[in-house]
């Protein structure tokens, strides 16, 4: 299996391009007692307190065998296929550290849109870097556009500055779309003498935090950039989980349980809400499961008709008539086919999607006046009130640990790699097969199974 981790896997480390690179050892202590000490009787000495991680740890990436192609979400049976089983990068805190900290200039950006949780990485991240002795840490202000833009200067930060950050939602930095090309970037990060870069983002994020590693590689300077996959629609490969989305479903469901009582408190009530989801509808089907309130989910995965006799539309009459009101959780990407493409853009060159609550909202309305019967739609959005949460309890230990990996990383000599949980286990990963493509629910899949059979819907086609 070590040749298919070698070709998809492999993370860049600062020794590809500098063989030479000096090495020293870690001062990041981790007091824990040796397996050998058990059996030396006494106090382990000094040669026994250990707790790093090995460079050859690896996590592995898929735990199911399946022993039938017809086994729900089967995907390869044959014992030769590595697919698998593939092994990835185990993360944590290495012996060997090829950054001395008192050299170190470390700067965190933050881009993309808001995600619950990123003031609690930036903290993690701020508070590792301390115990690892770096005294000169810096925030990067709204995102990419903080490298370029003059007026916008960096922000020093500490423990003293994060120690509370993470009690509110949003980002202590600022965030933005779009920004200056990568190599005005770089530029700026050799100006400053940035060595390590923390880049907090999504997918758009990750592809710029790349190309700064590509660039820094080609300028032959002695950098590591670390990514931190911020997605609040979950929708990055591989990882168990990334931090936000907990929260966010835990927030949807709120929004989802407002739109019953709606619903269910009105004659002939129909709830419709809209969550996040651009190409991945994993915030709905899960907020759907938790609810346990929702008749109809729809998300960018499952293609639906809303008219026509197996149509959306059609359903909804039948849940007025047999149970008298109903609710629709949609993902923002659904059904975009019903839209008018605009093809407008936003400033880092993602597509402006349309409004698919507001058009459920309008053909319900409609469809009913037709009808003859009276319906009461109400359509409640919680996207932007979702965002700016801080994060939960769960999410909290999440981002701690990718915070203190990320610090890890970038002291091992690693770069151009991202953090994640895979398997319940933290790993580093490359991060161009990480950003290949969203990670989407697979309409096969128990869990999208399970959430039709919590709702109860049909086949909208
Ligand atoms: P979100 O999940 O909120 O969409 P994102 O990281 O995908 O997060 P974007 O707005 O798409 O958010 O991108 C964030 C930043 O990354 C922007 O400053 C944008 O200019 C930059 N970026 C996006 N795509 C690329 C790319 N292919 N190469 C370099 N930089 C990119
Ligand atoms: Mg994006």
């Amino acid at each position: 299996y070590e040749r298919d981790f070698e070709e998809r896997f492999n993370i860049p480390h600062i020794t590809d391009v500098f063989p030479d690179a000096e090495a020293i050892r870690s001062t990041f202590c981790l007091k824990m007692r040796s397996p050998t000490a058990e059996f030396s009787g006494g106090y382990p000495s000094d040669e026994e307190w250990h707790g790093y991680i090995n460079n050859k740890d690896r996590v592995l990436l898929k735990v199911i065998k399946y022993s039938s192609p017809t086994s729900a979400g089967a995907v390869c049976i044959d014992p030769d296929c590595t697919w698998i089983e593939q092994w990835v990068h185990r993360a944590g805190p290495r012996e060997k550290i090829y950054f001395r900290p008192e050299k170190v200039k470390a700067a965190i950006v933050t881009c993309g849109g808001l995600c619950p949780g990123l003031n609690d990485v930036i903290r993690h991240i701020v508070i590792t870097l301390e115990i690892y002795g770096v005294k000169n840490v810096v925030g990067i202000p709204f995102g990419y556009r903080g490298f370029s833009d003059k007026n916008l200067p960096e922000m020093p930060l500490s423990r003293k500055v994060v120690q509370n950050i993470h009690l509110s939602g949003g980002s202590l930095l600022g965030v933005s779309r779009g920004g200056p090309p990568v190599g005005e970037i770089v530029d700026s990060m050799e100006e400053r003498g940035i060595n390590m870069l923390f880049v907090l983002g999504g997918n758009g994020t990750h592809a710029g935090a790349n190309a700064i590693h590509n660039e820094c590689l080609k300028r032959r300077m002695k950098v590591a950039v670390v990514g931190v996959p911020k997605t609040i629609d979950n929708d990055i490969l591989h990882m168990d989980k990334t931090f936000g989305f907990d929260t966010a479903v835990e927030e949807a469901q709120r929004a989802i349980n407002s739109a019953y009582i709606e619903a269910h408190s009105a004659y002939h009530g129909i709830g419709v809400v809209k969550l996040m989801g651009r190409s991945s509808g994993f915030i709905a089907m899960q907020a759907s499961l938790a609810s346990g309130q929702v008749d109809i989910c729809l998300i960018p995965e499952v293609h639906f008709n809303l008219h026509g006799p197996h149509g959306v539309l059609k359903h909804l009459k039948y849940l007025i008539e047999t149970k008298g009101s109903a609710v629709i959780c949609v993902a923002e990407g659904a059904g975009q086919s019903f839209l008018e493409n605009t093809n407008a853009k936003d400033a880092s060159g993602n597509k402006v999607l349309g409004d698919i609550g507001v058009h459920i909202q309008q053909e319900t309305k409609k469809y009913f006046k037709e009808i003859g019967v009276s319906a009461d739609v109400k359509y409640i959005d919680p996207t932007y009130m979702i965002r700016a949460v801080r994060a939960n309890a769960s999410d909290g230990i999440l981002c701690t640990v990718l915070g203190q990996n990320a610090v890890h990383g970038a002291f091992a000599g690693y770069s151009g790699i991202t953090v994640g949980i895979i398997n319940t286990h933290y790993a580093y990963l490359p991060i161009p097969q990480v950003i290949a493509y969203a990670k989407s629910v697979d309409p096969n899949s128990r869990m999208w199974h399970r959430c039709l059979t919590s709702t109860g819907q049909p086949d909208f086609i």
